[in-house]
């Protein structure tokens, strides 16, 4: 698999090339579903010393812009993917909070299709599954 070339996603986006935010793309494509804390954390790696409020600026640019995917289910802090436009949904364990991505049921986002839209125009639907993960289930399980 090749990396995809995140200064020309920048570019296409209107958004400036820096490190920080190639950081951040490089982070979440490689691990998706990452909350704030655990992307400073890879950030820091990558770049060394970068302030929170820089990593939270750069989030919410991508976020806006459309190349990072925020994810929040209820309860749990926010999670950022890049895999967006194709309205995916997640699993989520109740246990330790594990995510992990759930193509929609069946063909094109058949989700968006409400079976009473109340006049609404819908352009997205978010679908959490819960349930619990195969470490946590296994972990329960008596010996
Ligand atoms: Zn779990
Ligand atoms: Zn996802």
């Amino acid at each position: 698999m090749t990396a995809p070339d995140f200064a020309s996603q920048l570019r296409a986006a209107s958004l400036r090339v820096t490190r920080p935010r190639l950081a951040v793309l490089s982070a979440v494509h490689e691990h998706p579903h990452l909350d704030t804390d655990a992307v400073i954390g890879h950030v820091r790696t990558d770049l060394g010393a970068v302030s929170h409020q820089a990593v939270y600026d750069v989030l919410r640019a991508l976020t806006d812009a459309g190349l990072v995917r925020r994810i929040q289910p209820a309860g749990a802090t926010a999670r950022y993917e890049s895999r967006v436009g194709d309205n995916h949904h997640h699993v989520v364990c109740r246990s330790c909070g594990a995510i992990a991505d759930v193509d929609c049921a069946v063909g094109h986002t058949p989700c968006l299709t409400a079976s009473d839209d109340h006049g609404f125009v819908v352009d997205e639907a978010e679908v959490v599954y819960w349930g619990t993960c195969p470490e946590c289930a296994a972990a329960r399980t008596p010996q």
